[in-house]
């Protein structure tokens, strides 16, 4: 028996609260037990986000108003990169940690994983990187950095959108949309989901930034295809979710239908209860 004073137990630090997201997560998982491999990997990835997400300053955008307003008719993306509030160690960190999460997964490759960190590793070689991607994804005409796989924008997405989500928050309080956006208004990447308002609009949704904007229910985003004959849009059987399929390029938008909803859209949840419903998709044809 040693004689060291007796030390007091620890507090024990009570477990951080599921986020609603989570929650309905770990909901969706016990429903369906297929989707339990997606929604894990979806929880480690929403943890990733959340301990960023505090840290992200608030953007200041230096471009004025009628600069904005220009942008915007023109279907221009208004996140420069510039504005984007990047700490470089902070952005590093959730970068290697998204990088090693979508590895432990799965989702991404032995040998695109060793490159993806290493770009993280090699002294400033990822900031010009990320740059450079930005912008040949924003709409600026910029050509992709080469040499890099593929895997790397499932990356650099996941990485970026704390960062993008405050810029775009910030701009959409500051420029009205008056045009009809294909891409994202904000950063310019494509819709990956879309949700039916209560009022019978459909909003397209982000897959980079998570931004909202209003667009045609019956125009195919992604040919602006809007002969409606043309459109194939079916429902599931509990009417919770829809597939828009275009006839014309063959892509294809699922949509969470909020109209009679106890709930509404929660991306990172209804992108992962619809997974069954992209291979419905796939098997009609659409990809
Ligand atoms: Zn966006
Ligand atoms: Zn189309």
């Amino acid at each position: 028996m040693s004689d060291q004073p007796i030390q007091p137990p620890r507090p024990v630090r009570p477990p951080r609260a599921d986020t609603p997201e989570v929650l309905g997560l770990k909901e969706l998982k016990s429903a369906q037990p297929d989707l339990a491999s997606a929604v894990d990997l979806q929880v480690a990835l929403l943890d990733i986000q959340r301990r960023l997400q505090g840290r992200v300053p608030l953007p200041w955008i230096s471009a004025d108003d009628a600069w904005l307003q220009e942008q915007e008719k023109a279907g221009r993306a208004l996140v420069r990169f510039g504005d984007i509030p990047l700490e470089w160690s902070d952005f590093r960190l959730a970068f290697r940690q998204n990088a090693d999460v979508l590895l432990r997964f799965d989702a991404l490759e032995a040998a695109d994983h060793q490159a993806i960190v290493a770009l993280a590793r090699e002294g400033n070689a990822l900031e010009p990187v990320v740059e450079q991607w930005y912008n040949a994804t924003s709409g600026t005409g910029q050509t992709r950095p080469e040499g890099l796989p593929a895997s790397l924008d499932h990356v650099l997405v996941l990485a970026l959108r704390p960062f993008l989500a405050k810029c775009a928050e910030v701009l959409r309080q500051r420029t009205p949309l008056t045009a009809s956006h294909a891409l994202c208004p904000f950063c310019g990447w494509e819709p990956d989901f879309a949700v039916i308002t209560p009022s019978a609009e459909r909003h397209l949704i982000c897959g980079r930034c998570s931004a909202q904007w209003p667009f045609a229910s019956l125009t195919c985003p992604f040919c602006r295809n809007d002969d409606r004959a043309r459109i194939t849009s079916f429902a599931t059987r509990d009417g919770r979710y829809r597939v828009y399929g275009c006839d014309v390029c063959h892509r294809y938008l699922k949509a969470y239908d909020a109209r009679t909803a106890p709930r509404p859209v929660m991306v990172a949840v209804d992108t992962i209860a619809t997974l069954p419903l992209d291979a419905a998709a796939m098997q009609r044809g659409y990809n």
